[in-house]
Formats: C-alpha cells, structure tokens, sequence
C-alpha cells in the first residue's frame, strides 16, 4: 500500500478503465455538510427518521417541511462546484477518468462539467411523482412549500411529489445500480474520494472493485476499506485532486 500523489497520479495514467466514486466528502469544501464525521448534519439539529420513505407517506406536509429545513441547512445560496469536482472532470476530458459514480445528490459533478456521471442516490435537483412519475425542478417546489402550499402535488396528475432522490427505507433504482457495478467490476483503478465508504449498498462498489482491480481511497478520515486499497491518502480531495492532475500535466 502506497500513500503519495506521485503513485496514484502513476496508477491512474497507467490504467485502461478508472472510474471515480465520490461521496458527501468531494462537496464539502463547496459548504455543504456531510451526515457523518465531524460537523455532520445527524450530529445537530436534524433527525435522520424525519427523512425516511415512511415519514413521507404517513404525512408528506412534515416530511417537506423537514426537507426544506434540511436543504437549506445544507445549501449555500452561492453553491458551487470546487477544486475536487473540477478536477475529476478535467480527468475525464483529458481521456484519464471513464465515469464518476457519486452517492451525492448535489448536482455538482454536473455542474462541473462531468459527462459520465451515475447518480446513484438520484439528485435533490428535481422531483418526482409518486404517482404518474413525471419530473420536474425542485427549486419551485421547495419555494410552494416554504409559502405553506402543502404538501405538494404534481401538475400534471395531482399525486403527491417527492424528492427525486433514494430516500432511507427505498432500494436503489435496479438498472443504475448494476451499471455501477459493472464498472465498478471492469475498472483497473476505482478511485474512492471523500466517503466514509459505509452507507451500503454503495460501499459494496469498492469492495467489488478491489476483488477486480485496484482501489485508491482519498479521505479526510481512515475508511474501513482503507486494508483493501493500493492506495491511500488521507487529506483534503481539494488538494489531492488537483494535485493528481497537476503530476499529470
Ligand atoms: P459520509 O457523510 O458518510 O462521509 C463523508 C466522508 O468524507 C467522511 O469520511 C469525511 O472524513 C470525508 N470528508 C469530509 N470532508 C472531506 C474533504 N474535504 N476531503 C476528503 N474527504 C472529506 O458520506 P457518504 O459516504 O457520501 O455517505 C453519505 C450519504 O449521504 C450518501 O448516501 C449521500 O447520498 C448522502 N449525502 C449527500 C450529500 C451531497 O449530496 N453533497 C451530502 C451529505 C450526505
Ligand atoms: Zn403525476
């Protein structure tokens, strides 16, 4: 096991497939708080029983009440993609990085500029129909709810909306889950950043990787698949990163 930039900038320009795995860590710097680890949001004032499928059928009015509380808990009003995000994108354009899996539902790969991007907990930037499922923006939903039209429903059916999002208590979509592990299977080097690689069953892709191929972790704290990995840098994904592309230059 190595832990130097210079090793995970070689493994990466010598891989045929790598595909990145991000999680609430890679947005951290952009000012949006982990559920876990110091400062996490289960930490303060928010109870993660709130946000539960069961809580938003047994009265959607609270559970979007909670919901919006939480978002803007969580969201600067100037969120925007950092260091890290930027990165893994000028990765993928300069034909070094495949696709990045993320567990975030931010929308901040895409801003980035990430072509290949499997969201695999959905995005918090739309809603869906629990009924009809049509989508739609979820900045106009959350606005409806803070004037108290509650709880919302869809325009085009009446049936109530959710957050575009796996809630706790749902399974992941069946379909985008197995396109993760695929490529998650057929990477050289699956690179982990920013996750406490815990929240199942995403932190299964780095187990599967690792049986196939070589796992990298960068993360702020040891993971408990840190044993596993050929790689591993504990530090800022805001200063590895770009620190990476840099060796590549
Ligand atoms: P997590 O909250 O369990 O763990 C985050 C990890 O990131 C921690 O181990 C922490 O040490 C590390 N970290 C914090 N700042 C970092 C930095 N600057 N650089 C590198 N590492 C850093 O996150 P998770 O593993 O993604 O699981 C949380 C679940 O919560 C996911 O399902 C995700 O959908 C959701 N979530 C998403 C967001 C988001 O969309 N931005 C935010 C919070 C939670
Ligand atoms: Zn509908």
């Amino acid at each position: 096991m190595t832990s130097s930039v210079a090793a995970l900038a070689e493994r990466v320009r010598t891989a045929d497939s790598v595909v990145a795995f991000t999680g609430a860590g890679i947005s951290a710097a952009s000012g949006i708080p982990t559920f876990r680890g110091e400062d996490g949001v289960w930490g303060s004032e928010f109870d993660p029983a709130d946000f539960h499928v069961d809580r938003f059928h047994a009265d959607p009015s609270a559970f979007w009440e909670r919901r919006v509380d939480l978002y803007a808990a969580m969201t600067p009003d100037d969120v925007a993609p950092n260091a890290a995000h930027d990165a893994l994108s000028t990765l993928e354009s300069r034909g070094l990085l495949d696709a990045v899996v993320t567990q975030n539902t931010d929308g901040l790969h895409r801003d980035a500029g990430t072509d290949d991007l499997i969201e695999l907990h959905g995005t918090n930037r739309l809603v869906e129909c629990v009924d009809c499922g049509s989508r739609a923006d979820a900045a106009p939903v959350r606005e409806r709810v803070r004037g108290g039209d509650l709880p919302p429903t869809c325009g085009d059916c009446g049936g109530l909306v959710k957050p575009a999002v796996v809630l706790f208590g749902e399974q992941l979509p069946t379909a985008v889950f197995d396109r993760a592990r695929e490529m998650a299977r057929e990477s050289d080097l699956f690179l982990a950043v920013g996750s406490s690689l815990t929240v199942e069953p995403a932190a299964s892709l780095p187990r599967d990787a690792a049986r196939h191929g070589s796992l990298a972790i960068v993360n702020l704290e040891p993971t408990p698949q840190d044993a596993r990995a050929d790689v591993v840098l504990h530090g800022d994904a805001t200063d590895v990163l770009p620190a990476v592309v840099e060796a590549l230059a």
